[in-house]
């Protein structure tokens, strides 16, 4: 079975307990870890954990990041290759395990992500709701984070979610889009998972305007096109706008006393209102507060939509893309800052790889942190001693400047230590002495256990690949000609595909 760990946001709501004890019911093999990020403001009572996942649950403070921010917290404590997660009001199919083993398993090495199948079941009596049937377009949203298992790979090159976003809206199509744009593949699995309609009182329609704010900034970082390209449908701005535009030219008019004029715009006002509100009553249950509720938050919800657009116009005017650029960067050494002499123990033998001394200059100019991460085992096999390998770092520092931290691992394969790479402990090590969380962190390398360190400690990589690097080492991460096309990438955000894009 693949490893995997569970993620879920809460605000500690009465459907938690559902969640976790649906989470308990199922068959299944069951998740390494679940996280449960506690995102209450204010603390609160202790969450409800139920016997049966005692040992593996672990509660994680957010204290109000938000559901992105929250999810971030969560996905960074885990180490298993894949993260599920799961909102706190989802009902776990009775095989959900079960299924999610399979959906991971079949899942090829160039899919990131593979999402379940979320049915919101609706009233069988009677028509659904405006509300209801809002929340029935979950079943048909792609990629949302009610119940969507990302490798972690994936989630430490993309930086996560973009936690500029404020509420659970877009968060997971942003993510989406930019994985995407890396070149992976999403699939949907054949894991089920129920998320019932929660209650909400009749202002609900009017809060949701404030997702507006982030279709600004969803536009921003994909462009036009980014509605079609995550299967979602454009809203009514267009004809919001018109019926905000049509009620502001009527109290014009009536102030300037132009009293005919004013009564053409203000019945345009009124018509589109009337045209909306029809059109969120007829699919609906038609009951007195239905109507009601649809009257007057037609009213409501055009000035509200266009209010929330133009803050975010304000708000994401120069937004930039998501991860921000790494604090620090951190070099292997031979086969990428210097040539790979194997076990060399002669300073005069060090010679830098093209263009590196550019490429750190550069680095330390833009207020980078620079380090070295580098495994030494001729040390453990008795090829040279650890005072010829710092003989032979200071020299690379003579020919490419002072490093910041450096790291070395002494020990051999067969030791079992925690800090040769593949394990993450140096770039872990490292990150913590520049003061650095490890997300905040890059690694640069030339082979698949620099990458592998990187992705296990939660650093971004970026693989410089020489004619030593193996073919089936080239895929699965960003991959740079030469260390200064590395650092421009960092730097950029942008991206070179780790997946080949078709
Ligand atoms: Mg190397």
């Amino acid at each position: 079975m693949t490893g995997y760990a569970v993620v879920m946001p809460t605000l500690g709501r009465p459907c938690l307990t559902r969640a976790l004890a649906s989470l308990a019911a199922t068959s299944g093999p069951p998740p390494a870890r679940i996280v449960l990020v506690d995102d209450r403001r204010d603390g609160g009572a202790p969450l409800p954990v139920p016997a049966a996942l005692d040992g593996r649950v672990t509660v994680v403070v957010a204290g109000g990041l938000g559901p992105a921010g929250a999810r971030n917290l969560g996905w960074r404590c885990t180490a298993t290759p894949w993260v599920v997660f799961l909102d706190d009001d989802v009902l776990v199919g009775a095989a959900w395990r079960d299924e999610l083993a399979a959906d991971l398993a079949g899942a090829p090495a160039d899919v990131a992500g593979v999402q379940g199948r979320v049915a919101v079941p609706l009233p069988g009596d009677r028509r659904p709701t405006d509300w209801e049937r809002n929340t029935a377009g979950l079943a048909r949203a792609r990629w949302i984070t009610a119940d969507m298992a990302y490798r972690r790979a994936a989630l430490v090159e993309a930086g996560g979610f973009d936690e500029r976003f404020p509420r659970a809206f877009r968060e997971d199509a942003d993510l989406a889009l930019r994985v995407l744009a890396d070149g992976w593949r999403l699939t949907r699995g054949r894991r089920r998972t129920e998320h019932p309609v929660r209650p909400a009182g009749p202002w609900v329609s009017v809060r949701v305007q404030a997702g507006n704010a982030d279709d600004v900034l969803m536009r921003r970082l994909h462009g036009r096109d980014w509605y079609e390209r995550a299967g979602e449908v454009r809203g009514r701005r267009g004809r919001h706008l018109a019926i905000v535009g049509a009620g502001a030219a009527a109290l014009a008019l009536g102030a300037a006393g132009r009293r005919r004029a004013a009564a053409v715009a203000a019945g345009l006002a009124v018509a589109g209102v009337a045209e909306f509100a029809v059109a969120r009553v007829r699919p609906g249950p038609r009951t007195p507060r239905e109507i009601a509720t649809m009257l007057v938050t037609s009213v409501a919800i055009p000035p509200a939509a266009t209010w929330h657009r133009l803050r975010g116009l304000v708000r994401h005017r120069a937004a930039a893309p998501w991860p921000p650029p790494p604090r620090a960067v951190l070099f292997d050494r031979d086969g990428t800052l210097v040539r790979d002499v194997p076990y060399n123990c002669d300073p005069a033998k060090v010679e830098p790889m093209p263009g590196a001394r550019e490429a750190l200059d550069a680095a330390r100019a833009l207020g980078l942190r620079t380090g070295v991460v580098s495994n030494q085992s001729g040390i453990a096999r008795g090829l040279l001693t650890r005072a010829q390998a710092e003989a032979v770092n200071r020299r690379v520092e003579e020919l490419l400047g002072p490093f910041d931290v450096w790291e070395m691992c002494p020990h051999g394969p067969g030791d079992g230590c925690a800090c040769r790479k593949p394990a993450p402990g140096m770039v872990l090590t490292a990150a913590s002495r520049l003061g650095a969380a490890p997300h905040e962190c890059a690694v640069l390398g030339d082979i698949a256990a620099d990458v592998a360190a990187a992705h296990a400690a939660g650093a971004r990589a970026v693989l410089i690949p020489t004619p030593e690097t193996l073919p089936g080492e080239r895929s699965g991460t960003r991959r740079a000609t030469d260390l200064r096309h590395a650092i421009r990438l960092l730097l950029n955000s942008t991206s070179t595909p780790i997946w080949p894009i078709e």
